[in-house]
C-alpha cells in the first residue's frame, strides 16, 4: 500500500484515522518525488516472486498527485517491466477529483478503483464531509458515474460507523441498486478514545460502530443477498468466509491466522509494518537505505507477522469459528475474555454471531463449490420471508430431491446427518 501524497486528502471524514499523520512528517511537503517512486517500482518489480505484481495506490487521497504522477508511475512500470509479470494497478479514492481524464487514463490502463461511498445521500453525509464540513456525496456520484460511464472496473469501500449500521437494507439496496456497484466492501469503524489508537486500556468513541451492532448488519445483508443475489454481487466478507468454508483459508489479512504482508509505505519512501500501524514504533526503515525485499524481510516484520498468532486468547484458540475470524485485527484486540485474559477483538461478538449465523448456508454453498457447481444454487432453495435459513433447509423432505441441483435425494446430498 502507497501513499504518494501521504495523509494529504482534500475531505475531512470525522472517523479519517490518517489524517493525522501528519504530524509524523514535520516541514514535509508530502509529495513523493520520482526518485523515490523510481526507486520503489524497481524494487517491488524485483522483489515479486508470483506471475502478478499489484501496485495500491492509497491516501490521504491519491489522486490529488495529479494524473501527471500517475503517467510517470505508467512510464516506469514499463521501464523496469519483467516479462513473466502482469503489472495490476489499484487505486483508493474518495472519487470526488475525477473527471473524464481520469476516466479514459484508468480505463486505458487497467486500473480497479476502490470508491468510498458510505450509503445513501444523509448516510454517506454523516460523515463523510469536506473541510468545511460539507457534504460530499454529490461530487463521490459523480465520480462513480464518471467511471461507469468509462467502463472502469471498480469497488465500493462501504465503512460501517454508528451512522449507518442501522440501516443494513438501506445500505445494501442503495449500493446494490441505485449506485449500480456489485463488488461490496463493509468496514467496521473502530476508533479508540486516545490520541495515537495504539495505547492500552482505552475504549472506542464516536462514530465507531458497536461490535454486536456491526454482526447484525452483517446478518441483515447476508439474508438479503443469499436469497436474490449470489453469484451477482460480490461481497468481500462473504466471499472470505465462503472460501473458509471450503477449506482454502482466507486471504484477508484480518481472517488469516498470521499478518505481516499488508505494509504500507509513506510519500518519503519510509515503510511501516502494516497501514494501521503507521507510528514510529512499527517504523522498518526507508526504501531509499536499503533494499524494499530486505525490509519486508527483517525480523521486526517478521515478529509483528507472528504476533497475531502467537498472542491469540485462549478464548480464541477455543472458539468454533476461530478457522475463519483467527482472532481478528490485532489494532481491535484491546477488550477482555470473559475469563480475564486481556487481548480479544473488540468485534468479537459481532463477528462471531455473524459467523454462527452463516454456517448453515456456508456449509451448502462450500458444498456446492467443491463439487464444481454454482453456490449461487443455494438461491434455488425455496424460502419463507420470516423463517432463516437454517431453519427452512430443517423444513425440506428427507426424500425431496435436494434444491442445490445436484439431482440426488435431499437426506443423500445436503440434508444429510
Ligand atoms: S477520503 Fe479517506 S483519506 Fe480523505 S479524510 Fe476521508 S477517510 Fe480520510
Ligand atoms: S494489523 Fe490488521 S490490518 Fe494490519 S496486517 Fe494485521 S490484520 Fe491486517
Ligand atoms: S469470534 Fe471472538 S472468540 Fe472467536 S476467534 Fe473471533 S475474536 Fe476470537
Amino acid at each position: 500500500m502507497v501513499k504518494p501524497r501521504g495523509p494529504i486528502c482534500n475531505l475531512d471524514c470525522e472517523y479519517c484515522y490518517y489524517l493525522s499523520k501528519e504530524t509524523l512528517f514535520p516541514g514535509s511537503g508530502f509529495r513523493m518525488t520520482e526518485e523515490v517512486l523510481e526507486n520503489y517500482v524497481r524494487s517491488y518489480i524485483e522483489a515479486q516472486h508470483g506471475p502478478e505484481v499489484t501496485f495500491a495506490w492509497q491516501g490521504g487521497e491519491p489522486t490529488l498527485m495529479g494524473l501527471e504522477f500517475f503517467e510517470t508511475v505508467i512510464r516506469l512500470q514499463r521501464k523496469h517491466h519483467r516479462s513473466d509479470v502482469r503489472i495490476v494497478n489499484t487505486l483508493q479514492t474518495n472519487g470526488t477529483k475525477l473527471d473524464d481524464d481520469w476516466g479514459r487514463f484508468f480505463k486505458e490502463h487497467g486500473f480497479l478503483i476502490g470508491l468510498s461511498l458510505d450509503g445513501p445521500r444523509d448516510l454517506h453525509d454523516r460523515y463523510r464531509v469536506t473541510k468545511g464540513g460539507g457534504p460530499s456525496f454529490d461530487d463521490v456520484m459523480h465520480g462513480l458515474r464518471l467511471l461507469q460511464r468509462h467502463g472502469v472496473e471498480h469497488n465500493i469501500l462501504c465503512c460501517v460507523h454508528e451512522g449507518n449500521a442501522g440501516a443494513p437494507l438501506e445500505v445494501y439496496r442503495f449500493l446494490r441498486d441505485e449506485a449500480g456497484a456489485l463488488h461490496l466492501q463493509f468496514i467496521p469503524i473502530v476508533i479508540r478514545d486516545n490520541d495515537t489508537g495504539f495505547q492500552e486500556g482505552s475504549g472506542v468513541v464516536p462514530p465507531s460502530v458497536g461490535s454486536r451492532q456491526y454482526g447484525e448488519f452483517l446478518v441483515a445483508i447476508f439474508d438479503d443477498w443469499v436469497r436474490q443475489d449470489v453469484g451477482r454481487v460480490f461481497v468481500q466478507i462473504f466471499d472470505e468466509a465462503l472460501a473458509a468454508w471450503a477449506g482454502s483459508g482466507p486471504s484477508l489479512c484480518v481472517f488469516q491466522e498470521t499478518c505481516g504482508l499488508g505494509l504500507a509505505m509513506e510519500h518519503s519512501g519510509d515503510l511501516y509494518c502494516c497501514d494501521h500501524f503507521v507510528e514510529p514504533r512499527h517504523e522498518l526503515g526507508n526504501i531509499n537505505g536499503t533494499e524494499l525485499a530486505d525490509l519486508v524481510a527483517s525480523e521486526k516484520q517478521w515478529r509483528f507477522g507472528m504476533a497475531k498468532r502467537d498472542t491469540l486468547t485462549r478464548y480464541c484458540r477455543e472458539c468454533d469459528v476461530r478457522f475463519i475470524c483467527n482472532g481478528g485485527c490485532p489494532k481491535n484486540r484491546f477488550e477482555t475474555t470473559p475469563d480475564g485474559e486481556p487481548g480479544l477483538d473488540y468485534l468479537c461478538e459481532g463477528h462471531h454471531a455473524f459467523f454462527r449465523h452463516i454456517d448453515g448456508p456456508m456449509q451448502i454453498m462450500a458444498d456446492l463449490w467443491r463439487s464444481r457447481r454454482s453456490p449461487a444454487l443455494i438461491m434455488e432453495i425455496q424460502t419463507r420471508e420470516d423463517v432463516e435459513l437454517p431453519s427452512r433447509l430443517a423444513e425440506i423432505s428427507r426424500n425431496a430431491r435436494c434444491p442445490c441441483g445436484s439431482g440426488k435425494k435431499f437426506k443423500h446430498c445436503h440434508g444429510r446427518e
